[in-house]
């Protein structure tokens, strides 16, 4: 991929700066009503949705302009869209796997938030291993029964409708019995239970399904076809928006080294500290480093329809990465870090309080983002069998020899 902008590209920046300046929403974009308010601007723009097909609703852009919004976003400190897990891969599967009824009835909706989407993939005991998941769906001819217990559904507490992975033949191998159904999460087999974060936040919740039902008509795919659209979900998943969170980091790196010229150790502004020095330079050096790793899933994207395996070494170097800088970042700040604010969107979307991260937040966020969406562990399987092709288990007798 040619990585220098075209004379559209550049263009297109401009002409996005501009729209940002004049129409960026400030600090008043804090409750779930303000947001979708934001989001819908943005998505009246063209700066949602960029990359879905116009018929479902998507304004049928390049990755690379979708990348220059992120960006500009990014630098100006605009609340992000919200239907993050929608837009950015709940979406997208019903794009590629999807029914023409589906697409007509869910893609647009989703696009301008008027249906918030959650994804009911984990359970307690199918989280990595998540073929063992037990959730059942008994197939009723017209429609499903759904039985079981999820958890960590992000937007769980907001969601309208969820995406779901739920066993539909308990005899065959635990890949093969899997199926995936939407489901609508406002009806009475279905409690959301919210769980409180070590950030103090509620994002996620566990799900208990009680005789809910699903409509057979909101099968995605075939029947027991649901492990192969779960890969695709997790594709997306781990490769989206890896570019304008480089800019967010490039941004808060910003802050911080102003932070050091202000704050004073023994004296003398901290900035004159020769091991801070040494240590902001590396993180800046690694930031380099993270923004060709997402132009990497950009350069995929634009030469394919999804981004694949290799979205697991962007998403396992930018979510390590991000535990290094914010720890690094608390160290230089100390106590100041509690009560400074990290900009805002280092924080998911917290409908619940609204108020912006400090760093001490982004610091304990950070922890989360080497276990969602497949741990590091697991991404690092990953790359070893599906990138660089590797044996998928080694044997001890081999080994010995
Ligand atoms: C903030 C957040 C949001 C989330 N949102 C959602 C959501 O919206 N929907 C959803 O379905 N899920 C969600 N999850 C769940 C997430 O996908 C799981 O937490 C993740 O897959 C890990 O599963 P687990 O927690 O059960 O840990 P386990 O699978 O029990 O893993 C425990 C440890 O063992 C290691 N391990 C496990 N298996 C292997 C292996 N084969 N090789 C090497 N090491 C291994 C892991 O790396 C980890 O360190 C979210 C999680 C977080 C933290």
């Amino acid at each position: 991929m040619d990585l220098n902008p075209t004379a559209e590209d550049r263009a297109f920046r401009t002409e996005v700066r501009r729209w940002l300046e004049t129409n960026a929403a400030t600090g008043d974009v804090k409750t779930l009503d303000e947001r979708k308010a934001w989001h819908r601007k943005l998505y009246e723009a063209g700066y949602v949705g960029m990359l879905w097909p116009k018929e479902y609703g998507g304004w049928g852009r390049t990755p690379m302009q979708q990348a220059i919004v992120q960006d500009e976003m990014a630098r100006l400190g605009a609340p992000p869209p919200i239907n993050g897990l929608g837009i950015g891969f709940i979406g997208p599967t019903i794009i590629v796997h999807g029914t023409d009824w589906q697409k007509q009835r869910y893609l647009k909706k989703m696009l301008t938030a008027e249906e918030i989407w959650c994804q009911l993939y984990s359970e307690p005991n199918a989280g990595s291993d998540l073929a063992s998941l037990k959730t059942r769906a008994e197939d009723q001819g017209d429609h499903f029964l759904v039985n079981g217990q999820k958890i960590w559904t992000s937007s769980g507490p907001i969601a309208d409708w969820g995406i779901l992975l739920a066993r539909t033949d308990g005899k065959a191998a635990k890949h093969k019995g899997i199926s995936c159904v939407l489901l609508h999460m406002r009806q009475p087999g279905v409690e959301v239970r919210p769980l409180r974060q070590i950030t103090g936040s509620s994002l996620f919740s566990e799900v208990f399904m009680t005789n809910a039902r699903a409509e057979r008509r909101d099968l995605i795919g075939n029947l027991n076809q649901g492990w192969e659209i779960a890969q695709t979900t997790l594709g997306w998943e781990r490769g989206a928006n890896s570019l304008g969170r480089v800019t967010r980091y490039a941004v808060a790196f910003n802050q911080l080294v102003r932070a050091t010229k202000e704050l004073r150790r023994g004296g003398k502004p901290l900035l004159e500290d020769a091991a801070v020095r040494a240590r902001l330079g590396k993180a800046y050096a690694e930031l380099e480093v993270q923004r060709y790793a997402a132009l990497r899933v950009l350069s995929a994207l634009q030469n394919s329809d999804s981004p694949g395996a290799a979205s697991s070494i962007t998403k396992l170097s930018y979510t390590e990465f991000e535990k290094r800088y914010f720890e690094l970042a608390l160290e230089i700040l100390g106590p100041y870090g509690q009560l400074v604010s990290a900009r805002e969107e280092f924080e998911d979307i917290d409908t619940s309080s609204g108020e912006p991260g400090t760093w001490a937040t982004a610091f304990l966020w950070s922890r989360a983002g080497t276990i969602y969406s497949g741990s590091s562990e697991i991404q690092k399987n990953i790359i070893g069998e599906r990138v660089l092709g590797l044996p998928k288990e080694v044997r001890a007798d081999r080994l010995k020899a």
